[in-house]
C-alpha cells in the first residue's frame, strides 16, 4: 500500500480537488456490515491484515516506523507534489479507531507544519464514525479541515459508535465553526425520507448552512440494489431539498448535495421516463400521434397503423446492459411499414421522449 492513494470515491472534484486518501490500516476494527473495503480485500490481498480478519486492523506498513513526533514519509511526498491536494483521512479505514488515531494526529501535524513552513497548501479532509475526532477540535481548527461522519440508519450494527453519537460529534465540531459534511453511504433501502430529512434539517437548517451531504445508494456489483426503492423515494426528498434550497452539485463547488454516479444514473433515468409516461398521457402505454408505445420488462411494443389501413405490431426484445438508439429502432421496424417517411417523424418523437444515450434496463425496468 503506498502512503497516498488516488481516490476514486465518486465525489465531487468541484468540491475536493486532487483527492488523495491516506489510508493508516488494513481492516477496521468497526467492522461496518456494508463494508466496501473489506468486500474489496476479499480481492486485493494487500487491503488484509495478515490475520485475515478485517476487524483485526493492523497498521500499513508504511506507517511502521513512524515517531511520536514526526511521519517522515509523509513529508517527503508532501515535498513532491507539484499542486495541492485534498488529503483524506480515510478511504479504506477509519482514521479514530483507536490504533490509527495516534497516527492519524501525526499526519495532520506534518500537514500543518509542511503549510507553515510554506508549502502547498494542502486541504485536510477527514471521513470517520467516530466521535473521538471532536478530541482533535484544536488541530482541526487550525488546519481549517472538514469533516465527514458517514451516517447510515438503519443498516446492520458493525462496532462503530452510534448514529446518534456521530451526530452528536457532528454538531458540536459545527458549534465549533469546523465545516462538516454527512456521508449517506450508502442509502440504505427501506430507510424513508423522513430519517434524512430530520437528519438534514438539524445539521443544514438549524445549525450550519455550509454543511454538505452526499447521497449513494447501497450497490452490489456496481448497481444500485433494489432501484424501485430509490425510484420511489426520491422525489420525495427532492421535493424537500428543493422547499429548503439546497441545490444538486454541478461542478461549479456552489452545491449543497451530491448525487454518487451510480444514484444519479438511475434517477436521471428515472426523469426520463417520467417526461415520457407525462407526454404519452400519464402512463407508459398511449397514442402518439398515431404510434403506440408500451414497455415491459422485456420489450417494448410498437403498435401503429400499416399502409393498408391495418394496425400492426411490433415486439423489439430489450438486450439488458444495452444502450438502445434510435437507429436500433429503426432497423427493428425496418419493412413493417410502408410509410418510411411517417416512421421517422414518429421516431423523432420518440428519440425526443427517451433520449438517445439512455441506458434501457435501468430507464425501462
Ligand atoms: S468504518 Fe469504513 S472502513 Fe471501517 S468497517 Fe466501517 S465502512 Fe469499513
Amino acid at each position: 500500500m503506498t502512503l497516498l492513494s488516488k481516490c476514486a470515491f465518486g465525489w465531487p472534484a468541484s468540491w475536493w480537488k486532487n483527492l488523495y486518501a491516506i489510508n493508516l490500516t488494513k481492516g477496521c476494527e468497526f467492522d461496518c456490515g456494508y463494508c466496501w473495503a473489506k468486500d474489496m480485500a476479499k480481492r486485493f490481498p494487500n487491503m488484509r491484515p495478515s490475520s485475515g480478519e478485517w476487524d483485526k486492523p493492523e497498521l500499513a506498513s508504511f506507517c511502521r516506523d513512524y515517531k511520536t513526533d514526526s511521519f517522515t514519509a509523509l513529508t517527503e511526498v508532501l515535498s513532491t507534489t507539484t499542486s495541492p491536494l485534498t488529503i483524506l483521512l480515510s478511504a479504506t479505514c477509519d482514521p479514530y479507531q483507536d490504533i490509527a488515531r495516534p497516527l492519524t494526529q501525526i499526519a495532520l501535524r506534518e500537514v500543518l507544519a509542511y503549510r507553515k513552513w510554506g508549502g502547498h497548501p494542502h486541504h485536510a479532509l477527514i471521513l470517520t464514525k467516530s466521535p473521538d475526532v471532536v478530541k482533535d477540535l484544536s488541530l482541526l481548527k487550525e488546519l481549517d479541515a472538514e469533516v465527514g461522519f458517514t451516517i447510515v440508519p438503519s443498516s446492520p450494527l458493525g462496532k462503530a459508535p452510534t448514529d446518534a453519537e456521530r451526530l452528536d460529534a457532528l454538531y458540536s465540531l459545527q458549534g465549533f465553526g469546523i465545516r462538516t459534511f454527512i456521508s449517506f453511504e450508502p442509502w440504505w433501502p427501506g430507510v424513508d425520507v423522513d430519517a434524512l430529512v430530520e437528519i438534514m434539517y438539524e445539521a443544514w437548517v438549524v445549525r450550519d448552512r455550509r454543511t454538505r451531504f452526499i447521497l449513494g445508494s447501497l450497490n452490489k456489483n456496481g448497481r444500485p440494489v433494489n432501484p424501485d426503492f430509490y425510484r420511489r423515494e426520491w422525489p420525495k426528498l427532492k421535493e424537500w431539498l428543493d422547499a429548503q434550497g439546497l441545490v444538486e452539485e454541478q461542478g461549479q463547488g456552489t452545491g449543497n448535495y451530491w448525487l454518487k454516479p451510480e444514484l444519479k444514473k438511475l434517477l436521471v433515468a428515472q426523469r426520463r421516463k417520467n417526461v415520457a409516461a407525462s407526454a404519452i398521457g400519464g402512463q407508459m402505454k398511449g397514442k402518439i400521434d398515431g404510434f403506440l408505445f408500451t414497455t415491459s420488462r422485456a420489450e417494448i411494443l410498437l403498435t401503429f397503423p400499416g399502409g393498408d389501413g391495418r394496425r400492426r405490431e411490433l415486439r423489439i426484445s430489450l438486450v439488458p446492459h444495452r444502450t438502445l438508439t434510435e437507429a436500433d429502432i429503426l432497423e427493428a421496424i425496418k419493412g413493417e411499414m410502408e410509410n418510411l417517411e411517417l416512421i421517422h417523424k414518429r421516431l423523432s418523437i420518440v428519440k425526443e421522449l427517451l433520449g438517445t444515450e439512455v441506458d434501457l434496463p435501468d430507464f425501462l425496468l
